[in-house]
């Protein structure tokens, strides 16, 4: 048995008596099989953090001090990015510190989009150049959130680095502006494959393709016809395609229908923000960026939500779940049913509910709430 799971105090780096839930390690370990697995540098594993902008900042210093509650064994190396300079200096310090690293957890960075055309985006840079080809969300239907729609479970996998977002445009004519969208055989092969792969790992039965190759017959069509190629080779999963136009209208009208969508990146930005707007808006679904060697964590619908910064009125669910998907990923699955339960039986209380879901409570009750609910309850069985 590791030391560091016989020794709470130390397990989560602080003295005994400043770790409030030092408890839940001792319930931990007595839980037999709940060990943490093995993490790095002395038993902790450090993980890289940009606060962004607007509500970033705030959103994350709570999930700093729900990990220190809860004795996470996750250090935070912040970095921050400055959106208003035009210069990439702050953005690539943050993309080496996760490549040491190999994970991140991040608010959304503003793209100011009066800056001139070479001033790229910074969130875009980001995914492209650690090769963050996945974008991964689960929109699901939450405990005590009032919504039209109920039994939504759908995983949307998005195409995260080539399509509409290749930031190649050009007025080579004037008044004519050509803006390239990417659509490339292995990209395609590469997403359709994770789709298809998660589907299976997942229990899933059907993954729809959602394209325009009505319109867009070359690049469309080739992303089609590399998810049919993928498909071919899991007989398991039923496939079937969907025109984005349609798959809008019928996500508003009968969302249940879905269960696994793939598609390029600009449909997976719009798909995504309608799936999160059926659940119960940008503050509650948490979002995940997957490559081949790193792993990127943010709200699904990376808003920065400016208006409402600085209020103690953002919803924090989203970027807490996000933490506890991270968590997921560094296999510390125990801490993050842990939190994941704190927060759905904070959920349910609907008087603490966020302006944002039709409430008055402020960030810093929920918070609160969510930390008496690790407390009190310590680590339960049901999973989101
Ligand atoms: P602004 O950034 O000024 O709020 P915007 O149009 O850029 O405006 P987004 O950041 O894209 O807004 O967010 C879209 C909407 O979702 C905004 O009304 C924002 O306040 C809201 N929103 C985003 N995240 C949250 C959250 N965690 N809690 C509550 N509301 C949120």
């Amino acid at each position: 048995m590791p030391l560091y799971s016989l020794l709470p105090g130390f397990l989560c780096g602080y003295q005994h008596n400043s770790c409030p839930s030092a408890f839940l390690a001792v319930r931990l370990q007595q839980q037999g099989n709940n060990i943490p697995p093995p993490a790095k540098y002395g038993g902790r594993h450090t993980v890289t953090l940009i606060p962004g902008d607007g509500i970033g900042p705030e959103l994350l210093n709570h999930v700093k001090e729900v990990f220190r509650f809860s004795c996470v064994p996750v250090d935070f190396e912040v970095v921050h990015v400055n959106s208003a300079l035009e210069s990439e200096d702050d953005i690539n310090n943050a993309i080496t510190a996760i490549r040491r690293n190999g994970v991140a957890l991040k608010g959304n960075i503003e793209t100011n989009h009066t800056m001139a055309p070479s001033v790229k985006s910074r969130n875009n840079l980001l995914r492209t150049s650690l090769d963050l080809y996945a974008n991964v969300m689960h929109c699901q239907s939450l405990p005590g959130v009032q919504t039209r729609h109920k039994n939504i479970d759908i995983m949307i996998i998005r195409e995260n680095t080539e399509g509409e977002y290749s930031s190649l445009e050009h007025e080579s004519v004037s008044g004519v502006v050509e803006c390239l969208k990417i659509i490339t055989r292995n990209n395609s092969l590469r997403i359709a494959d994770y789709a298809f792969r998660l589907a299976r790992e997942k229990g899933r039965s059907r993954v729809t393709a959602v394209h325009k190759a009505n319109i867009m017959k070359l690049g469309d069509g080739l992303f089609l016809q590399c998810c049919r190629e993928v498909a071919s080779g899991y007989p398991d999963i039923t496939f079937d395609s969907m025109i984005v136009d349609n798959t809008t209208m019928q996500l508003v009208s009968k969302p249940q229908q879905f269960d696994v969508m793939v598609m390029p990146n600009l449909y997976g930005n719009v798909v995504s923000n309608v799936c999160a707007g059926l659940v119960g808006g940008p503050g509650l679904v948490p979002g995940a960026n997957y490559g081949r060697d790193y792993a990127v964590f943010e709200t699904a619908t990376r808003n920065t939500g400016k208006s409402i910064a600085g209020r103690n009125i953002a919803n924090p669910t989203a970027m807490l779940l996000a933490g506890c998907m991270m968590l997921d990923h560094l296999r510390l699955y125990d801490y993050a049913s842990m939190i994941r339960n704190a927060i759905l039986t904070t959920m349910n209380e609907t008087r603490l509910h966020t302006a944002d879901i039709g409430g008055q409570g402020t960030t810093s009750e929920v918070v609160q709430s969510i930390m008496r609910n690790i407390q009190s309850k310590g680590p339960l069985t049901t999973d989101l």
